[in-house]
Formats: structure tokens, C-alpha cells, sequence
């Protein structure tokens, strides 16, 4: 599932071929993705003729800035990946097997085009498309301020890398906060874009138990937990985060430097073995050498 570093890692790649570009159509075979206005056709009369002005990241939403002030929003959800392509439509092609194909002459990203669900068609040829094994994605059009207010959005925390979280506003989070460690960081409320895998690797980066209770955290825990979560991030997006391949099928990016997530059995860095452990119906991954239960 994408998290922060995997949704901004897709919103640098797209805001230059997309910056300028005016959206002349669009096209789906899975109209559930369309969650306001839910019908298709208006859906399409909201972003038809409009042109990209800007596109920015919220959390795990991918946040596109449309003339006359509305805002196209994209939520990836579990296997969702927007990305720019060719691909031609086939309508004879069975459901399962999509009915987008590459196009003969297309230079498509090597994992492009397998699962496209929905295309947006720019005014120069080329085409935005989602691909979405799992159909689980979901968007969204509208005047700006109608889809800022949304309740989904209004409830997110704070973004884990803006300047304007400092470590003082990130100990002050923490006030009269319970619970586990794992489970608050992974709290979309509480601090936006961080999921299962990414706080596995930001509590091993701090040698913090994914157990450990916040309420019994002090400054010099807060502080070690504030400068992991922003190195990690800032390193996974400088990486190209996750779930991409080679050509070749080998791991790239940020999954080749996995330090415990998804590792069970194998060792941490430092020689231990991982475990695994349930926390809130999640995986954690943790070195139970290292970090030890406060
Ligand atoms: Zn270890």
C-alpha cells in the first residue's frame, strides 16, 4: 500500500509531463471509482476542458490543481499507481485481462499498463492512467474549497516532513496521547501519510519497541523518534520509495534497503533476528535486541 514517500515519489514524477496540460477526456471500465459526483458523466463534465495547474501531495492523496479553482484528488488506496503512458482501448478484451492495452509504439514504465482502470486524456496525446489491480482506488473532482472541506481531509494530522512541524509542534502532538507506538504513528489523524511499513522502519531507525506506550515517552525519546521518521521518509523518497522492479524483476529503490519490515527470520543490521508480531490486527517487524519495551 503506498504511504507518504511512495504517493509523493508518483506526484514529482507527474508534475512535469502534467504541469500546463488541459484534460480532454476521461474514461474508465470501473465507474466505482468515481466517488464525487459519483456518476460517471458528471464526473467527466467536472474535469473535461480543464487545464493542470499544479499538483500536490496530502497524507496519501495525490492532490491535482484545476483551472477556475477545482481540485482533482486521488487516492491510490491498496494497489493504485497513477502514471503517464499509452495505451489503447480494446474493447474486446476480456474484463479481467483490462481493457487498455499498451500501445504499439508506447515507452511505458516497465510495470505500466498491466492493470490501467481509468485514463485521462491530456490535450497533447498523452494519457494519465491508473493502474489498479486491486480496483480499490478512488477520485474525486470539485470546486477546491467543497473537496479541502472534506471530512476525510479536515481530520488528517500534520504532514510528517513539513517545516512547520518542529520538534517542539511534534512533542506537543504527544500531550495526554495513549496507546501504542506503532498504532498512534500509523493514525492518519495524528500524523499524516505513515502506514504499516514505514513505521516499522521509523521505530527500528529510534530502537523503540512498536509496543512501547507513548504516554511513558520523554523528551530524549521524542526527539530520536522526530529525527528518524523525517530521515527515513526523506531517505525512502530520495530512493524512489517502493514497489518498483527492474526490468529484470529485481527490488529497487527504497525496498533494497529494507532495514525490518517484511523481514521476519532475517537479520536487522546489526545481526539480530526479526520478529514479527500482531499490534492492532497489523504486522510489526521489529529487532527485539534493539528495541526494547518502555
Ligand atoms: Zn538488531
Amino acid at each position: 500500500m503506498p504511504e507518504l514517500p511512495e504517493v509523493e515519489v508518483t506526484v514529482r514524477e507527474l508534475r512535469g509531463p502534467l504541469a500546463g496540460r488541459r484534460i480532454v477526456d476521461v474514461r474508465t471500465d470501473w465507474p466505482k471509482y468515481f466517488h464525487l459526483p459519483k456518476s460517471e458523466e458528471e464526473f467527466r463534465i467536472c474535469v473535461k476542458g480543464r487545464r493542470i495547474e499544479a499538483i500536490h501531495r496530502r497524507a496519501k492523496y495525490i492532490l491535482i490543481h484545476l483551472s477556475r479553482s477545482h481540485l482533482l484528488l486521488v487516492h491510490q488506496k491498496i494497489s493504485g499507481r497513477l502514471q503517464m503512458g499509452k495505451w489503447a482501448w480494446n474493447p474486446a478484451a476480456s474484463q479481467g485481462a483490462g481493457r487498455w492495452q499498451p500501445a504499439a509504439s508506447a515507452d511505458n514504465a516497465p510495470q505500466g499498463g498491466r492493470f490501467i482502470h481509468l485514463v485521462f486524456e491530456l490535450d497533447n496525446g498523452e494519457q494519465l492512467g491508473l493502474s489498479d489491480l486491486r480496483k480499490f482506488a478512488k477520485v474525486m473532482c470539485g470546486p477546491e474549497r467543497d473537496i479541502l472541506d472534506l471530512p476525510e481531509l479536515r481530520v488528517l494530522g500534520p504532514e510528517p516532513l513539513s517545516p512547520r512541524l518542529t520538534f517542539p509542534n511534534f512533542e506537543r502532538l504527544f500531550h495526554r496521547k495513549r496507546g501504542n507506538l506503532k498504532e498512534v504513528l500509523m493514525d492518519p489523524a495524528f500524523i499524516a501519510g505513515i502506514g504499516n511499513l514505514y513505521s516499522d522502519e521509523i521505530l527500528y531507525t529510534a530502537l523503540l519497541h512498536p509496543l512501547t506506550r507513548v504516554e511513558h515517552l520523554q523528551t530524549p525519546q521524542f526527539r530520536i523518534l522526530y529525527r528518524s521518521m523525517r530521515t527515513v521518509l526523506r531517505k525512502a523518497i530520495r530512493l524512489g520509495a517502493t514497489g518498483r522492479r527492474a526490468p529484470d524483476g529485481s527490488r529497487q529503490g527504497y525496498d533494497r534497503v529494507l532495514l525490518v519490515y517484511g523481514r521476519e527470520g532475517e537479520c536487522c543490521p546489526h545481526g539480530h533476528v526479526i520478529e514479527r508480531i500482531k499490534v492492532s490486527g497489523r504486522s510489526a517487524h521489529f529487532c527485539p535486541v534493539e528495541q526494547l519495551r518502555m
